[in-house]
This record gives structure tokens, sequence and C-alpha cells, in this order.
């Protein structure tokens, strides 16, 4: 094992809560991971962790530490730089060109950027390193796609036995398990799908988990990654500041951590008086997915509080292949809360969206390509008023795609 300073629980954390129930979760002294809660039907929901911001002063945040910069808002504290300062730190940027040409602001965050290329960075290194804070010795997770990297790379960074990865069969020498290789994971392949290989996992791994000993990383099965994922909504608030924050903010959406992440940022920063939403209201929060697997805005559109699962039926974009959502109730929320919407797009309406980047110059994955088909889609019906200004977060870059397979449709 590498030398590593050691890796503290934030001691302003208040207490750990239940998304669904709103009851307290008993954290046993961070002794052990924190997975589900116990207080809701098996498996569990979401535990969402909260802070004591009576006792956080915010001073100006020093970007140098990447999302480490956020410390007192994370859970897990005291990793050394060369663990994940090079995570985050996205400028947000307009786009004067689509601005002109939809008379509103524009305005991306384009993720590609961080280290295995996309925004899974973020809430991976916190979830690993809160894991490893609470003693794991491992981490697991199933994946169709970036996640299973990030968690190979920061598992890798902190000298741990490889991460174990479970993908669905048909997924052996593609791009995601030649890049998890690379970081060192063990790649296993199970079931057709995602949650099939999940469950694959829980039942080889069950002692390990159960002691402790390993953690299932999957989307909202531990509370870091959320808090990992809620850095993009810190550093939005702090680039444009509380009067430059943008009308609507458009997220790409399959398990949610993000659009959930960036909602409970600005309501944390809300909450610390660094936002007043009584001067300008916080962003009316965007969930945009795949027509083709669109659990969320069908459970939006039918009013319902929780998603219930789809068949999908296939998307080029596989972090919107999400037939389920186990957090749908927080996301429901989220939108909700902020007099958002939920929009679903077409294959096409995606590839369009996706030669159109290109042609801008814009270094987009098909999730970050639906998010502009997205924004062509409400401007045209009028949803973003004239003038408004809406922010688009690119959740991953061009390589990504190309380098998976030849695009169908146009290459
Ligand atoms: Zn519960």
């Amino acid at each position: 094992m590498t030398a590593q300073p050691p890796l503290r629980i934030n001691p302003k954390i208040s207490r750990l809560v239940c998304s669904s129930s709103g009851r307290v979760v008993e954290p046993h002294g961070f002794t052990r991971p924190i997975g589900l809660c116990s207080c809701c039907p098996p498996p569990g929901r979401p535990v969402v962790i909260e802070y004591d911001l009576e006792r956080i002063e915010l001073g100006t945040f020093d970007r140098s530490a990447g999302i480490w910069s956020y410390a007192d808002l994370l859970p897990v504290i005291g990793p050394d730089p060369s663990f994940a300062a090079d995570v985050g730190g996205s400028p947000t940027i307009e786009l004067p060109r689509l601005s002109r040409e939809l008379g509103i602001t524009v305005l991306v965050k384009n993720e590609g950027g961080n280290p295995s290329g996309s925004f899974k960075d973020r809430g991976l290194a916190v979830g690993v390193a809160l894991g490893r804070a609470c003693g794991a010795e491992r981490f697991c997770l199933p994946t169709q796609g970036n996640a299973g990297v990030a968690a190979s790379l920061f598992s890798a960074r902190l000298g741990l036995p490889g991460c174990l990865v479970y993908m669905p069969e048909g997924y052996q020498d593609g791009l995601y398990h030649r890049e998890a290789r690379f970081f060192g994971a063990e790649v296993r392949f199970a079931g057709a799908n995602i949650a099939a290989a999940g469950r694959q996992m829980r039942a080889d791994v069950a002692d390990e988990l159960a002691s402790g000993a390993y953690v299932d990383m999957s989307t909202f099965f531990e509370p870091g990654r959320l808090e990992g994922k809620k850095t993009m909504g810190l550093e939005i608030a702090e680039d444009l500041g509380p009067e430059g924050l943008p009308d609507w903010i458009l997220y790409p959406t399959g398990g949610g951590t993000g659009l959930v992440g960036i909602w409970k940022a600005l309501s944390e920063l809300a909450a610390l008086g660094r936002l007043d939403p009584a001067v300008r209201p916080l962003p009316r929060m965007v969930a945009v997915q795949s027509a083709a697997c669109a659990p969320v805005v069908e459970a939006f559109d039918a009013g319902l509080e929780q998603v219930e699962p789809v068949e999908s039926r296939g998307t080029v974009a596989d972090g919107l292949d999400v037939p389920g959502a186990i957090m749908g109730h927080g996301i429901l929320r989220t939108i909700r809360e902020s007099r958002g919407a939920a929009v679903a797009v077409a294959e096409a309406e995606i590839l369009e969206a996706f030669a159109e980047c290109g042609r801008h110059g814009i270094a987009a994955s098909f999730e970050a390509a639906a998010v502009v088909a997205a924004l062509h889609r409400l401007r045209g019906e009028g949803v973003i008023a004239d003038s408004e200004r809406a922010l688009l977060l690119l959740t991953a870059g061009h390589l990504i795609p190309l380098g998976k397979r030849a695009v169908p449709g146009w290459e």
C-alpha cells in the first residue's frame, strides 16, 4: 500500500438521513462503510449526508485542490493532492454562436477534462475516499460505462487491490473494459444489462459486502458519490456568482446523481447565505433522457412520486440507458422543487445534436449531445424564454463515443 495521509471523516457532518423516509441513519462511528438505509424495504433507499451548516464558514475557494477545494462540504477530508487535485474545476463558458442562434445565453460546463474523461470522476473520487475512511479494503460496482473506469482509477491511486467491476455480457474487449483494465480492475461479465450484472455481483461478494471489506459503489448505494457530484453545483455558483446564476440547468439523467447533487449544492449554499433565492431564484433543473429509455420523464409526466422501471429500447447514450432509478423520488423532488422540467429526446435528435456539436467545436459525448437536443426542444417550445440563461452540463467528451464504435447514421 502506498503511503497516503490519513483520510478523515469531516467533523462537520451533522447526521445521515434516509432520502425517502427522512429518518436518521446510524453511522456507527463511520467504522464501516455506509450503504443503503435499513428503514425502507430491502434493499433500502439512498442515504444522504447533512452538514452542520451553522459551523461552516466558507472562505474563498482555492481551486488548486480540485474538488477538495470544497472540503468543508465534503464528507471526507485529508486526501493527498495526488489523489484528486486534478478532478473538477471545469470552467463555465458561454457559447456565443449558439446563444445568438437561439436568442438566449447558452453556457456550458464540459466535464471531459477530468482524469478518466468524464464527470464520473467527481463522485467516484469522494465515494472511494469515504469508503476507505470507513475501513473498506476494496470497491466493486456494476457498470456499462465511465463509472467503472473512474472507480478503477481512484482505487489505483490509493494503491488498493484492483476495483472489482461487473459489466454486462457483450462488453468484452470494448472501450470501457479496456479502460478499466488499464487502471488495474478485475473485470467480470454477467447478464444482459447493468441491473443483472449488479445482481450477480451482490451474490458473488455477499460476504465481503456484509463484513464491510468491500463497498458496493453502485449509483446511490453509498452516499459519497452524491457528495462528489455536488461539486459541479458548487463550482457553477462560484463561477457565476449569486447574480449570475443561470435560469435553467439541463442535465443528462441516468441515475440522476448529478442532478440531485447540483441541487443539493445550491440548496446548501442558499442555507449558508452564499446564494439568496429571494434576490435571484435558484436555477430550474431539467432532467434530459432518451425517449428510448425515459423512466424519469414518464414518472414526472404522470405526476408520480417514484420512478417506475421501464423496458429500455436501447440508446446510443450509454449513460442514459438506465431503466430504473433507486433515487427516483429524489430526482422527481429536485425537478419539482426547482420548478424544472423533464425532457425525452429521440435517438435521431441526439445524433443530430452530436453532429452539431462537432460543427461548433464542442467536445461532447452522446449524453451531452442529448442535452443540446433538449435545449433546442425547450427553446422551440418557448419553455425557455427570450434572453434567459441556460447552462448545459456536458458530462463527457467526444472521444468516448468516437472511440467506442462508428457513429450510426453519419459516419
Ligand atoms: Zn429508508
